[in-house]
Parts: structure tokens; C-alpha cells; sequence
């Protein structure tokens, strides 16, 4: 039973003055009292890594206001967490949810993971201008938090258009350099690229540094979808750190991944060459999503775009991924062959592996090519999942989805729970705590996002409530939107947007835009 605290009668009394309005001396004007809500009987996990401590939270309007032992207020709206844990809103540094978030605002893939912010513009392709995808996002909100990287690709793609096979000449570089000032001036984190993928593939790593230094100058940062990672993983980091060093800016791998049978086992060699370029003093992060398949084009399999080349078919059959590894998730001038392996298509046509895998492609890009429909998708596993546990407990990495709102690969709807329930419940790849802490406030210091990752007065209520006992995904290649279990109420600044299963309608997300130096 609640007991009447002073403050209750302090508040009842001044509303009775109002009410009468006696007296011959005005009484002094109350202030007004907000309403607030006081989720108790939790167990706080605050994002920083200290230790699970049960407690309150008070959260006034956007914000949270007081955290620990609190008494109730009149004023207090009340949760029961029923000694469930409340964690900050997780974060995702790598997401493509912002495909499609216009019609479906609730964003039910990503709420219901525990994600209250996503950062999109990734592998090099973002809204340009940004200016107007923040106008929209604010004209009709959606129930996240929304964050963007200016795409290294888009920029290209404005300034060089079809004719992007080649090197950039300066007065490109230029001119996208002015691009990018433009977009880092609407409020983008920092530039993205992708360089497996057109256009960004056709760069020198010197126009990539040129742009790259200026978002540096901005105070932003350099996210790559590196331009290997399989065949020259190591070269690509390489890239990745020099321009780290060159500029002068925190850089991060994106998805890091050992996505080739002869690199599985070398995470550790991948994480001591971070390990020396941060002792070095460069600033170099990593995020990581927890699946032993990656989705992309089939096109990425050849990076020289050697698609009729045995030589590589066979490479890649034998080192990237087994015919029987690779799932098509989309096939639009065959669509029957979505959902099936490149073994079973093969079994269908009457052929080899090599074959098929050639014929899909080379059909896709000829379809293309005459302006009719030629889009595809693999998914393929290729990564050893000792790596991606390697990956995980590296103490500078954080967790991303790489997900979409309605695709094909289940990281859209389980990454984070699956690494709650499998890496870190089953597995003790890493503490809960540190788990967290990955999830939330290294997420924002690696993206530089402020107010966000912690529970602490004065931060955004971006909060989850979830059962550790329980929580885990249940997204699979052949049922990617099935929803996680465990997650069980999520409110983005202040406002719950998710409870037991289903979105409340609620839009209260932001626009984070990059913190302007002062
Ligand atoms: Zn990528």
C-alpha cells in the first residue's frame, strides 16, 4: 500500500487554494506539476557495465529524472516491472530499417528487439539531402529514433552518375567533397561507404580519404562496409585504419566479419591488428550482428565482377560459401527461385553448382542491363561462429542488426535478443552487463550520439524492460519477421511504443543529428 507523502498533501492543498481562490494576499502560484512515470521493481542495468541493482526510475516528460530508491509521488504514474530487468533502449549502428519506415511507422522489427534508435545511410548509400529525409521523418514522426550517415556511394552516384566505372577526377572529388560538407552540415554522424558494392567499389582509397577528411573536419566520423571480407580482409582494414590515422576521426568496421573458410579461426589476428592500431592511437570500433550468414547481392561473390570465370565460380563455391549455403532471397526475373539454395536450383535445372550460380547471376545483370527487372539476393553463410563470439567479447565492439523492416534475413527482427539469449545466457560470451553495455552506451559513444545509452537524470527515456531468463530470437531464413520472446515493454523518449508483443501506435522518435562543435 502506497502511503500519502507530503508532497501529496503539499499538491492537494494548493489545488484547493486554486480552487477557492480565498484570501485577501494572492496565494503564490503553485508550479505547475508534471505527471510522471515511475517504473519500480526493476532490475537496473544502467549501460555503463556496473552490476544489475534493483531500483526506480522516474522519467518526466522526455527524460529520465531520477534513478534508485525512490519514493512515490501522487504525481507519479506507476509501473510494476515485476523484477524484470530495465536496461537503456538499444542501439543500432548498422540498421536499414529506414526502408519502408514511412508506411510503417511502429517499426515493429525494431522495437520489438529492444531498439529505440537506429542509425541508417550505411555501405555507402544514403537519402540525399539529408535535409529532406529529416523534414519528412519530422513532418510524420515514427515511433524511433533515427540517426544517418552521409553514404560515400550516394555522393558518388550525384557527381558521377552512370558513368562511375573508374576512378574519380579531382574536380569530382571536389565536387563531391562539397556534398559531403553539405550533408554533415544537415546533421549526418559522419561518411559511410561500400566499397564491395557499385559505385563505391571503383574508388581509389584516396578519393575515399579525401571525403572522409571532411567529415573529420565536421567532428564526424568514417563507417565502412570495407571493400573486403573474405578474400583481402586484412588489406581492407588496413585501408579503414589509415584513414583513421590520416584524418584524424574515429573509424568503424561495419558487420565485422572472417566471411571465408581459410580466415575462420583468425578473429584473434583480426582483433590484435585493432588492438595495435588503437595503442597506436588511432580510434578504430567495430560492430558486429550475431548470424553465421550475411545477406547481400550475388554480385559482391566477384569482387572483380568476373562473372563468367570459372576459375572464381569455383573459389567461391568452395571458399565463401557451399552450394548448399546459398540461400536466394530474391530472384525477380525467376521469382520461384526465392527461398531455395543454389544446390536445390541447380537439381531443378539439370545442372552443376557452378553453373547455376553463373546463370543467376549473369541472367539478373543481363536483365538489368536492358532496364527490365533483374534484382536478387543471397543469403550465405560463410562465417564460423567461434569468430562471431570472438567478435562480440572484443571490448570495443558493438552490436547492429544490418536489418530491414520487411526483408528476408531474420536480423531484422532477432539480432539483439538472439545475442541476449544465445551469446551471452547460453554461451557467457560476455556478461549481461557488458552485453548491455555493447548494446547501449559504447553504440552511442561509438556513433557519437549524446543523452542516449544510460540511465542516469538528465538522459532521453529511451528504456527497455526484458526477461534475460527468457529473451531470444525466433527469426529464422524461412520465417525472418517471427517475433523475439522476452522483450517486454519499450518507451522511446518518455513514450512507450512496445508492449507484450505488439506496437502501442505511439510516434515519439527523433531526428539525432550530429552535435554541432562548439
Ligand atoms: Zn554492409
Amino acid at each position: 500500500m502506497r502511503r500519502l507523502s507530503a508532497v501529496h498533501v503539499r499538491v492537494a492543498l494548493a489545488g484547493s487554494l486554486l480552487v477557492a481562490g480565498c484570501g485577501t494576499s494572492p496565494a503564490p502560484t503553485p508550479a505547475p506539476v508534471a505527471r510522471a512515470l515511475l517504473i519500480t521493481n526493476a532490475r537496473i542495468i544502467d549501460g555503463t557495465g556496473s552490476s544489475a541493482r534493483a531500483g526506480s526510475v522516474r522519467v518526466r516528460g522526455e527524460r529520465i529524472v531520477d534513478v534508485g530508491e525512490l519514493q512515490q509521488l501522487q504525481t507519479d504514474s506507476v509501473i510494476d516491472a515485476g523484477g524484470l530487468t530495465l536496461a537503456p533502449g538499444f542501439i543500432d549502428t548498422h540498421s536499414h530499417h529506414d526502408r519502408g519506415l514511412d508506411t510503417d511507422r511502429s517499426a515493429l522489427a525494431v522495437v520489438s528487439q529492444g531498439l529505440t534508435t537506429v542509425v541508417v545511410g550505411q555501405d555507402g548509400g544514403s537519402h540525399i539531402p539529408l535535409a529532406g529525409f529529416f523534414a519528412a521523418l519530422e513532418a510524420h514522426p515514427v515511433a524511433i529514433n533515427v540517426a544517418s550517415y552521409v553514404g560515400h556511394g550516394s555522393v558518388r552516384d550525384s557527381v558521377l552518375g552512370a558513368n562511375y566505372k573508374r576512378p574519380a577526377t579531382a574536380a569530382e572529388v571536389e565536387r563531391m567533397r562539397a556534398l559531403v560538407a553539405q550533408e554533415m552540415g544537415a546533421g549526418a554522424l559522419g561518411l559511410s561507404s561500400g566499397l564491395e558494392y557499385d559505385p563505391g567499389i571503383y574508388s581509389d582509397p584516396s578519393e575515399v580519404l579525401a571525403l572522409a577528411k571532411v567529415a573529420a573536419d565536421s567532428g564526424g566520423r568514417y563507417i565502412s562496409h570495407m571493400r573486403s571480407e573474405d578474400r583481402e580482409l586484412f588489406k581492407a582494414v588496413d585501408e579503414l585504419i589509415n584513414i583513421g590515422r590520416v584524418d584524424h576521426m574515429p573509424v568503424q568496421i561495419s558487420h565485422a566479419k572472417l566471411a571465408m573458410r581459410s580466415l575462420w579461426g583468425r578473429a584473434p589476428e583480426l582483433i590484435a591488428k585493432l588492438d595495435s592500431a588503437r595503442a597506436s592511437g588511432v580510434d578504430v570500433t567495430m560492430d558486429v550482428y550475431p548470424y553465421q550468414f550475411w545477406q547481400s547481392t550475388l554480385t559482391v561473390l566477384y569482387p572483380a565482377r568476373d562473372f563468367d570465370n570459372r576459375q572464381t565460380t569455383d573459389f567461391v563455391l568452395r571458399e565463401v560459401a557451399a552450394p548448399e549455403g546459398l540461400l536466394i532471397s530474391r530472384f525477380e526475373p525467376n521469382p520461384e527461385y526465392a527461398g531455395k539454395t543454389v544446390a536445390q536450383i541447380a537439381q531443378m535445372r539439370n545442372s552443376d553448382p557452378a553453373t547455376t550460380l553463373e546463370w543467376l547471376i549473369l541472367t539478373s545483370e543481363a536483365a538489368r542491363k536492358s532496364g527490365g527487372k533483374g534484382g536478387q539476393g543471397v543469403i550465405a553463410t560463410s562465417m564460423d561462429e567461434r569468430d562471431i563470439a570472438k567478435l562480440i567479447a572484443w571490448p570495443f565492439a558493438n552490436i547492429s542488426t544490418d536489418g530491414e523492416l520487411d526483408g528476408r534475413h531474420p536480423r531484422g527482427f532477432g539480432s539483439f535478443p538472439r545475442v541476449l539469449g544465445r551469446y551471452v545466457r547460453e554461451q557467457h560470451v560476455v556478461s549481461l552487463e557488458e552485453a548491455i553495455r555493447k548494446m547501449t552506451s559504447l553504440a552511442a559513444h561509438n556513433m557519437g550520439i549524446a543523452d542516449r545509452g544510460t540511465i542516469a537524470p538528465g538522459m532521453y527515456a529511451d528504456l527497455t524492460l526484458f526477461d534475460p531468463a527468457t529473451v531470444i530470437d525466433r527469426a529464422t531464413p524461412a520465417d525472418p519477421h517471427a517475433l523475439s520472446v522476452g522483450i517486454d515493454r519499450v518507451w522511446v523518449n518518455g513514450t512507450m511504443v512496445y508492449a507484450k508483443g505488439a506496437t502501442t501506435g505511439g510516434f515519439p522518435g527523433h531526428v539525432i543529428r550530429r552535435a554541432r562543435r562548439s
